[in-house]
């Protein structure tokens, strides 16, 4: 793996302010990285510093291999056009200039205008059939396109993207995130700042800003790991219900899984020894997951009438992202019911009036 972007300690100030504070982020190539966080926390000052557009008030920036503060204002811009790609929520199109003319004028501080390959980048993004609007002519979604266009005409290694969804409708949205979903299939490295937690996902690595400073770094990788953990303890807590021979036969693989196990028992939810047995911690958790599975279950099927093989995977991701309360605002809503549609036992919350150890504080 190549590294193609790191920063040390990277800080920027204005005035007390400290917009970005002692950011440390390795990008390899290739990668595509989302940065969340809320409002103000300093995710487009990460990526202006990134794009050399401003400098930091301390700490360094290496980009292909180039430290950002040893270059003077020509080789940074030379850097920019090379190398990266701008995909910016305030669009910056010319407003005088036609679409397939905004993209030539990117190619022009390339020092190459070639309309064929302008048209090229805008029949890529659909928008052939507006080569000859003007900005002011195109929807928010076609502007963002166009920008996209105008970004990658020149083959950047490296994209990034501010906001490229915000203000747009869901189908410019879908429309906008397949063509960086392709952009980063062909190789490129993708940094893609947004406040949306769905479009967060689409990342292998998410980083959240918070005033300025990096929180946490979550993989797809970890989190696989922590939902098959959940389905660990699950298949646990089915197993005295139903006996180990009725676990799913993957499962059960599995379960025997030296560093599985050691993972489970480093976390707490296993007991030290010999077999697999829970400890209170883990049958509170997979006490919370059966509930929360099977209450969502429920819901899917009798309140909102889906399938049943729907139902299954809905309840399947549901039981991952559903915060307490609302599980017990869904338990009362059904009237705290006893069984799942499969029959099976609803474990009961302490809104259905159990208080004590065995009820759930999940
Ligand atoms: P985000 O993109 O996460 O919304 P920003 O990076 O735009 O956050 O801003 C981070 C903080 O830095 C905010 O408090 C913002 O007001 C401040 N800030 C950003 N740019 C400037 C600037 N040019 N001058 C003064 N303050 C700024």
């Amino acid at each position: 793996m190549e590294t193609i972007i790191e920063t040390k300690n990277l800080t920027r100030a204005y005035g007390k302010l400290k917009a970005l504070d002692g950011v440390d982020l390795k990008v390899e190539r290739g990668e595509w990285i989302s940065v969340l966080g809320p409002s103000g926390s300093g995710k487009s000052t990460l990526l202006h510093l990134l794009a050399g557009l401003e400098p930091p008030t301390s700490g360094s920036i290496r980009v292909a291999g180039k430290d950002l503060g040893a270059l003077g204002p020509d080789e940074l811009a030379e850097l920019r056009r090379d190398r990266i790609g701008l995909v910016f929520q305030q669009f910056y199109l010319i407003p005088y200039l036609s679409a397939v003319e905004n993209v030539m004028m990117s190619q022009y501080f390339h020092s190459m205008s070639d309309e064929g390959q302008a048209m090229d980048a805008l029949r890529k993004v659909g928008l052939s059939d507006r080569a000859r609007h003007l900005p002011s002519e195109l929807s928010g979604g076609e502007q963002q396109r166009l920008c996209i266009a105008r970004a990658v005409v020149n083959e950047p290694e490296i994209v990034l993207a501010d906001e490229p969804t915000g203000n747009l409708d869901e189908e410019s949205q879908d429309r906008v995130m397949d063509l960086l979903r392709e952009l980063h299939g062909e190789g490129r490295t993708l940094i893609l700042v947004t406040h949306d937690a769905e479009i967060g996902r689409m990342g292998e690595r998410r980083i959240y800003l918070n005033h300025g400073r990096q929180v946490e770094v979550h993989t797809a990788h970890q989190e696989m790991e922590e939902m098959f953990e959940d389905e660990i303890l699950e298949a646990l807590w089915k197993s005295d219900e139903d006996g180990i021979e009725k676990i799913d036969s993957i499962l059960r693989h599995v379960i025997g899984s030296k560093e599985l196990v050691a993972r489970l028992r480093k976390s707490g939810f296993l007991q030290p020894k010999p077999e697999m047995v829970l400890t209170e911690i883990g049958r509170k958790r997979a006490r919370a997951l059966v509930r929360r599975h099977r209450l969502a279950e429920k819901l899917f099927l009798e309140t909102f009438e889906v399938d049943r093989d729907q139902m299954q995977s809905s309840a399947c991701q549901f039981e991952h992202i559903l915060a307490a309360d609302v599980v017990n605002h869904i338990c009362a809503f059904l009237g705290h019911p006893e069984v799942c549609p499969h029959g099976k036992a609803i474990p009961k919350g302490e809104c259905c009036g159990l208080n004590g150890p065995t009820g759930t504080r999940d």
